[in-house]
């Protein structure tokens, strides 16, 4: 058998391109963040992660292009060995401030974040217990860890409380969860989350990849519902409201330092670059000193939701500047992204196995630079497309 039989029987993306129905890997030839070039068209940019808009600011800018003047290109190497800069170390510092913990460790990405993290920390003989809409880095996180998975039903507490209840008593557990869910934009019940931590023992991770920048004045979930010295470990992401790549693990000074020195995906992997580390604290100062950007992507989060909601769209629980657009049905997913984009409106279709098929949705996210002007014309759009669909009345 040729192993690569799989890969010639693998056709299903070279048919959907064939019927320009194929949304993915599409290359963009310019961008100014909330606006896009492809293929000489303009098109407004509702799916990023570019939450406050920091890729053009122009203090972030000069902060990569200085770096890079400064040291170079490229750490050439990990963290561990030859790759820490003085740089890496104050971003650090700095980010352990921001969140409110002892300490932080960045990794190369928010991916190997996870993976990493989880992967250390979940050793023979633990237990790590996660959302069933988790972040799939946390998903490979617990696949390459040795101890073993219990997922619960999404933000059910009843089911998480009964995973926890049926865990061997001495075992160490640790719930992982993400603050702000990706493709639905809700915000995880942390509140009860650490309750029931706190009765069984367990010890609590979340991944604030969509909530820094955004909740709690931007210092995350924790943040935002007044329990930050109850969460045990918060990740971060560098390319959302950072502007950047990269990640980050942020928690008590011990439980850094041991994940320091056993996160294969960071020992094993190539620090970030100068420019990358410079633009994330950059970042990191702007969040801080332009709170009116927080403000502002709330503001338009809040205004989408309750303007798609009034035209008769499903968004879900959404309560964040993620807002998912649910259809439901893959066909009139892919139908409605295309005419979308040909309509100059860029959308990300997500359909099973991200999410299930009954939430087969448009994933659409805002950023505090779009302007009121860009925003009209995205919701005259959608409702133009929503009626032609019969999505809407
Ligand atoms: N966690 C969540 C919730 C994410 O949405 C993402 C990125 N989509 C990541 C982790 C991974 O982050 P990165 O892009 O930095 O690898």
């Amino acid at each position: 058998m040729d192993i690569f039989a799989k890969c010639r029987a693998f056709t299903e993306a070279r048919e959907a391109k064939a019927a320009g129905l194929y949304p993915y890997f599409i290359p963009l030839s310019d961008t100014e963040a909330t606006e896009v070039t492809i293929d000489g068209r303009r098109l407004i940019m509702i799916g990023s992660n570019n939450y406050l808009g920091l890729t053009t600011h122009p203090k972030v800018r000069q902060a990569a292009i200085e770096a890079t003047k400064r040291y170079g290109t490229s750490c050439t190497g990990s963290r561990f060995l030859n790759g820490t800069l003085e740089l890496h170390l104050e971003l650090e510092r700095r980010l352990a401030e921001y969140v409110g913990t002892e300490a932080a460790l960045v990794f190369s990405t928010g991916y190997q974040t996870n993976v990493g993290t989880i992967s250390a920390l979940v050793g023979r003989g633990d237990y790590v217990i996660t959302d069933k809409d988790d972040h799939a880095s946390i998903v490979d996180g617990c696949r390459l860890a040795f101890g073993e998975t219990r997922r619960f039903n999404h933000s059910d507490m009843e089911h998480l409380e009964r995973v926890l209840a049926g865990l061997p008593d001495e075992a160490g557990r640790l719930v992982v969860v993400d603050g702000v869910f990706s493709m639905g934009g809700d915000i995880a019940p942390l509140p009860e989350i650490v309750a029931l931590c706190q009765k069984y023992g367990a010890r609590l991770m979340v991944d604030d990849a969509h909530a820094i920048g955004v909740l709690g004045g931007g210092r995350g979930t924790a943040a935002h519902f007044g329990l930050t010295d109850k969460v045990d470990l918060t990740m971060g992401t560098f390319s959302k409201s950072f502007a950047s790549l990269g990640g980050f693990i942020a928690g008590a000074e011990d439980v850094v330092h041991y994940v320091q020195h056993y996160a294969r995906s960071m020992i094993f992997s190539a620090s970030i670059p100068p420019a990358n580390a410079a633009a994330a604290l950059a970042a990191l100062e702007v969040m801080q000193e332009e709170p009116e950007r927080i403000a502002r992507v709330n503001q338009i989060g809040e205004r989408m939701r309750n303007e798609y909601r009034r035209l008769g769209f499903n968004v879900g629980n959404s309560a964040t500047p993620v807002v998912p657009i649910i259809i439901g049905d893959n066909i009139r997913t892919f139908t409605a992204w295309k005419m979308l984009f040909e309509a100059g409106v860029y959308t990300n279709p997500v359909i099973p196995p991200a999410v299930p098929p009954e939430l087969s949705l448009l994933r659409t996210s805002y950023m505090a630079t779009h302007t009121d002007e860009q925003l009209d014309r995205v919701l005259e759009t959608f409702e133009q497309v929503g009626k032609t669909l019969g999505l809407i009345g």
